[in-house]
């Protein structure tokens, strides 16, 4: 049995919207990752089983590893097909916000969601949720947004309409936000889900290889170039990792080929900290993700000196200004967390 994480409250008032609504639109967040797409495909095949009108918009495109997921041909992006996402947008009887906290994190489709008359639903599990929806489902005490659909659909009564095709793509979101179950992953009811997503019929081992182990070539010697000039802090158990846009043109770079990268410094014995300085290919920034293992909060160091925040565990932010000056704002940050860092080991 699986604790009652969300409040009856909320599973009764959107037990209403569900009976009522006939159009529905899913929206998740910029660059999406794998609980983003998971969740909303997840959520999109249990609406399909109810027979709805339903439709994923993404801001932009999602990496290749995602694209073996059940539906995902189906998830409009907004980048590419904006017209017609906001007249979707316009239109739908309730809008489902999914793996996000803030309409910020949708970018470009912030204005088309807030401005819709829909109701609105969120289901997340990143800190401090805006008060922008009707139904706020936040749990961050939960690991991944695709665990909290199945809770959801679970809890409205219908386990047994979850088909090996959405149970596939909720696999495959716990998966991914936990890194293969290898962080926050120690509550044990992901593993009854699990075990009730298996008797679905997916197969969780191939899931993995698909996400996995489909690297390009050009993938892999690009994370064996940017490992080879990796920076070890041995002093402060921190490790640095950079990606400037010209390596990211002599190695053939494609969206989505750096995911992970931030997490391997963490491999190293006594790191508890990593971070990953990636130059934007759109736009004059670089991105900031961060890692840690215990205690260490990168969601406070990436909301002190990279204007951004996450989880205690995951963090990002957005630096304008140049790798070396970046390298040199996490110099800083270091030398400030270095209490933390030392007795985080
Ligand atoms: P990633 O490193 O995978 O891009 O991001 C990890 C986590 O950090 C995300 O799930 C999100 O919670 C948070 N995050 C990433 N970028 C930003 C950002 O620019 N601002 C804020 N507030 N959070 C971010
Ligand atoms: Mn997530």
């Amino acid at each position: 049995m699986l604790t009652k994480v969300i409040e009856q409250t909320k599973i009764d008032h959107f037990s209403k919207w569900l009976a009522r609504a006939e159009k529905f639109v899913i929206v998740s967040h910029v660059s999406p990752d794998g609980d983003a797409i998971g969740s909303s495909l997840g959520l999109y095949h249990f609406l399909i089983s109810q027979e709805k009108n339903v439709n994923v918009i993404v801001p932009n495109a999602f990496p290749d590893f995602l694209r073996w997921m059940p539906g995902s041909k189906e998830v409009l992006l907004y980048d590419r097909y904006k017209e017609f996402a906001d007249k979707l947008i316009a239109e739908a009887d309730v809008i489902c916000c999914l793996d996000f906290n803030t309409l910020k994190r949708i970018g470009a489709m912030e204005a088309a969601v807030s401005a819709s008359s829909a109701r609105k639903l969120m289901v997340d599990h990143h800190l401090q949720p805006e008060d922008c929806c009707g139904i706020t489902m936040s749990y961050p005490q939960i690991s991944s947004t695709s665990e909290l659909i199945f809770r959801l659909i679970c809890r409205l009564g219908f386990f047994s309409d979850i088909t090996k095709e959405g149970a596939e793509c909720i696999y495959a979101g716990m998966m991914t936000d936990t890194g293969g179950f290898t962080y926050n992953s120690n509550n044990r009811e992901i593993y009854f889900i699990i075990a009730e997503l298996l008797s679905k019929g997916i197969d969780k081992d191939d899931i993995y290889r698909k996400v996995y182990n489909t690297y390009s070539e050009s993938r892999l010697r690009l994370l064996g170039h940017v490992l080879s000039h990796m920076k070890v802090y041995a002093d402060y158990n921190a490790a640095l990792i950079t990606l400037t846009k010209k390596e990211q043109e002599q190695f053939a770079y494609v969206k989505g080929d750096s995911e992970g990268f931030v997490n391997i410094p963490l491999s190293i014995k006594k790191v508890c900290f990593t971070c990953f300085l990636r130059e934007d290919t759109e736009m004059p920034m670089i991105k900031i993700s961060l890692r840690s293992v215990g205690s260490f909060p990168c969601n406070r160091l990436a909301a002190e000196f990279f204007n951004g925040g996450g989880h205690l565990n995951a963090s990002g932010g957005e630096f304008y200004g140049t790798m070396e000056e970046a390298e040199k704002v996490f110099e800083q940050a270091l030398e400030k967390y270095k209490p933390l860092l030392l007795g985080n080991s």
